[in-house]
């Protein structure tokens, strides 16, 4: 049977085809959310009275449920979706060609600069204290984690070797889980070909929960609505404030890593004069900026580091795209900063070991997000149930996400850029004569237009559809193995 849409039939009809409506896409209805629960949670603050039936019924009944669902859809993820794509992550890194010259040296200092980043973060917010004045504990009651307060160094570092797996994804002690997905995708990347049918199948599984994630975010609006509206109906006032002073922080971050430590590295490692540097680049920064994706930025990264920094492309083709999955600096300092930010909104002391948890989660968290509009967030939820904190927060920050996801990437992939051109030059893979041309125009407008945004989350890479593997999806790497004979 044919489907006809409608404007195939009115322009059979003779009559001109109407216009295709424009809709509202998914970030546009998560800002209009926020901007709505805000107003009616502070109109709320204001002129109901807390005994009223509109406070029993709608923002402590109805509101409570529907936010509460949407968190519930978010912490079934987290497991699922953490060992996955950190399994994929882990696999993609052991590959013996990439392991070469470059690569121990590229993934050392990628994971180096993460931790100095989620470390920047911490110390920062508590400086701003973000959450300080905020009383989230009076909305909705946390019991903190052992985690959370006083496990000691010696427990933390015993804890992180599970005795069982599936005890380990049953309690969501992600520590454990983490450290067994490490050592499996490691496995599964030596063994390549040999067991290609579980390589493609956590492949294709991480496809899916993309997708979940994707259904999960379509409802996401009205989970944020409620959850806003009923945040800021006890807030009021402050809790602008507050997210403002996050906000805050969180950019500052960015800043020290972009203009101390990037900028540190650069110089140590090259010699070449930062501020060139940064003008060229500047081009991958605002691209990244507008799209809030790391994936949609490797061509226009690539290029730039070629044909304007002067590395080689052998290194750049190599360091780019393995940078975009694994390396997520900005994204660490979101996650940081949110860790304090929450601690301190909801009144939960943070022992040391638990910030050491929060440095190695974010981390790990890095290497497992994907780099497309929104997944940090996601994976925030990882770090937080590791050392105790609510998902509420997540939810909070999800608000405000967009905000937060642009400045971010564009760190992210500045990170890709100074780390290569730092591991070109120790190589002798830079060409310096290129690098002093002074042309700081983006490399090709042809780059600029080629890549399109991810529409959403179905567009997992921006190379294709993983889940169609070999059929104008991801190449297959295991096109050519031998099916196993069963006698
Ligand atoms: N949007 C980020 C990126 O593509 C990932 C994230 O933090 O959500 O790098």
């Amino acid at each position: 049977m044919s489907v006809e849409n409608g404007a195939a039939k009115a322009e059979k009809a003779g009559r001109k085809a109407p216009e295709p409506k424009k809709s509202i896409n998914l970030t546009t209805w998560i800002l209009i959310s926020l901007a709505a629960g805000i107003v009616v949670g502070i109109a709320c603050s204001l002129w109901v009275p807390s005994d009223s039936p509109v406070t029993e019924y709608v923002i402590n009944g109805a509101f409570y449920v529907l936010g509460q669902w949407f968190i519930r859809l978010m912490q079934m993820l987290v497991v699922p979706l953490v060992f996955c794509s950190i399994v994929c992550g882990a696999a993609s890194m052991s590959d013996p060609k990439m392991l070469g010259k470059v690569g121990v040296g590229t993934i050392v200092l990628y994971l180096c600069t993460t931790a100095l980043a989620v470390f920047i973060a911490i110390v920062l917010a508590q400086f701003t204290n973000p959450g300080i004045g905020l009383d989230m504990s009076a909305i909705v009651s946390v019991e903190p984690k052992a985690t959370a307060t006083d496990q000691t160094m010696a427990d933390m570092l015993i804890n992180i070797i599970p005795t069982n797996i599936i005890k380990a994804m049953n309690d969501g002690t992600m520590l454990q889980i983490i450290f067994f997905a490490l050592i499996l995708g490691f496995i599964l990347g030596r063994l390549g070909k040999k067991v290609a049918t579980v390589n493609r199948f956590f492949t294709q599984f991480n496809a899916v929960m993309m997708h979940m994630i994707g259904l999960v975010l379509k409802v996401a609006p009205v989970g944020i609505f409620c959850l806003i509206a009923r945040t800021f109906s006890s807030l009021g006032i402050d809790g602008i404030l507050a997210m403002g002073k996050f906000i805050f922080t969180v950019y500052l971050g960015l800043l020290v890593q972009l203009l101390v430590v990037y900028m540190l590295l650069l110089f140590l490692f090259t010699r070449l004069n930062p501020v060139q540097f940064l003008r060229k680049v500047l081009p991958v920064m605002l691209f990244a900026f507008s799209t809030s994706s790391s994936n949609a930025t490797i061509p226009l990264n690539m290029e730039t580091l070629e044909k304007k920094i002067g590395v080689d492309p052998k290194v750049a083709s190599f360091t780019i795209p393995l940078g975009a999955t694994i390396n997520m600096d900005g994204t660490a300092i979101m996650q940081g900063a949110a860790v304090i930010f929450v601690a301190q909104a909801f009144g939960i002391e943070l022992s040391f070991a638990a910030l050491v948890t929060v440095v190695i989660t974010a981390v790990t968290a890095s290497i497992g997000t994907a780099g497309v509009p929104g997944v940090g967030t996601i994976m925030l939820a990882m770090v937080f149930e590791s050392v105790g904190l609510p998902a509420e927060g997540v939810a909070m920050i999800m608000g405000i996400d967009r905000l937060l996801d642009m400045g971010r990437t564009a760190i992210n992939v500045t990170g890709d850029a100074v780390v290569t051109t730092c591991m070109a030059r120790a190589t002798g893979m830079l060409d310096e004569g290129v690098f002093k041309n002074h042309d700081y125009e983006a490399v090709s407008e042809k780059d600029l237009v080629e890549f399109e945004e991810p529409a959403g989350y179905e567009d997992f890479t921006a190379h294709g559809d993983p889940t169609e593997i070999g059929e104008g999806g991801a190449p297959d790497k295991f096109a050519d193995i031998e099916e196993p004979v069963v006698k």
